[in-house]
């Protein structure tokens, strides 16, 4: 059915920027190859639940050499069993997840509350997941498209024009779910025939924990999406790396400014590029970039020139002109309206110009 409302999405995984670009995806799909998660809870590593967190650290960056080696041995179908009671690379993970929940840092505000123990910082997020909604998204990117996208409530930004705000900022609270419950969930996308499982929200950071959870509950072998905004702190890209498919991640201001005045970003590029750099390194990358009216030279210029010289040009780009004025947009004068043929016209311009040759058509 999926392919008469999507038919550019029927043959998406034969494009040949989408094979290229996506490659070890493309294979899980197909049922080729595993997805990272199935194989980090595969890897053994050993090391003492009380040990210090310094130390669960130092274990992590030697496992995740390892994981490199180990995925390699997977794929060729390689790799030694695993022992039922050993300790995996994905356990590791939890717990020191668990650690940062004792004092939330896992985007860049670092507010340092115990999610554990009631405490909630800026996103308003606590121990659970809260759940706006879940669906085979069929609005997504041809290649994700059917995407098990789960919709989760908070935020760790405030876009001025969040299209998503009542979920973001709360307006509704959301249906508690457990990763054990959430793991149902996502096989029951799967077996509706979704290509992966897509996590958003809001915001996926804030449920960092969570998810690594509900990856150790999950008994189907499905592509993971992290579909967020970029503004996670260093340990959460380290706690992702080697677990994570597809960084879907959104690229959004060429500068802290236009970061900290429309979204209260501060920091913003140096988290972006930070993100997208290890995104590349640990996982296969798909960058959405939402042209903002009056923000081409401030923004989509730079963004696009450091995509091509840093990540290369063939990295797949998502250059989006569908902005229009929701949520609190009205405070800025230049976000009251939509984008102009001109503007439009502009950003194709400059992505023709910055030599990428990977735009998701
Ligand atoms: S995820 Fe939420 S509580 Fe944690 S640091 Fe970010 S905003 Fe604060």
């Amino acid at each position: 059915m999926w392919r008469l409302i999507r038919p550019d999405a029927a043959f998406a995984l034969e494009e040949p920027g989408v094979k290229g670009s996506l490659t070890r995806y493309v294979g899980i799909v197909e049922g080729r190859k595993l997805a990272k998660f199935l194989i980090a809870r595969s890897m053994p590593v050993e090391f003492e639940p009380d040990a210090s967190t310094m130390e669960l650290w130092k274990i992590h960056e030697k496992g995740l050499k390892d994981y490199q080696e180990f995925e390699g041995l997977v794929d060729e179908g390689e790799a030694p069993g695993m022992m039922e009671e050993a300790l995996s690379f994905l356990d590791l993970k939890i717990e020191i997840a668990r650690r940062i929940m004792e004092s939330c840092h896992f985007c860049v505000r670092r507010c340092g509350v115990n999610r554990l123990s009631g405490g909630l910082g800026y996103c308003r997020c606590g121990p659970e997941f809260r759940v706006s909604t879940f669906f085979p998204h069929m609005g997504e990117e041809p290649e994700l498209v059917p995407s098990g996208t789960v919709f989760t409530c908070g935020c760790t930004i405030r876009c001025l024009h969040c299209q998503n705000w009542e979920i973001s900022q709360w307006a509704e609270q959301g249906k508690p779910y457990d990763p054990y419950r959430m793991a149902r969930v996502v096989e029951g996308l799967r077996r509706q025939g979704c290509r992966n499982l897509n996590m958003v929200g809001g915001e996926p950071t804030p449920n960092t924990w969570l998810w690594l959870r509900t990856m150790k509950e999950i008994k189907v072998n499905i592509p993971t999406v992290w579909n967020s905004n970029s503004y996670y702190s260093e340990e959460t890209s380290r706690l992702l790396s080697g677990l994570i498919d597809v960084y879907l991640l959104d690229f959004k201001y060429g500068n802290d400014e236009c970061a900290e005045a429309i979204s209260d970003a501060s920091g913003y590029w140096e988290a972006a590029t930070r993100n997208h750099l290890r995104a590349k390194m640990y996982g296969e990358l798909i960058i959405r970039v939402l042209v903002l009216p009056g923000h081409n030279e401030c923004c989509t210029k730079p963004i696009l020139n450091w995509i091509s010289k840093n990540l290369g040009p063939m990295t797949r780009v998502n250059l989006m002109f569908q902005y229009r004025p929701e949520y609190r947009a009205h405070e800025r004068i230049e976000l009251r309206r939509r984008l102009t043929p001109l503007e439009m016209a502009e950003a194709r311009r400059i992505a023709e110009e910055a030599g990428l040759k990977n735009l998701v058509e």
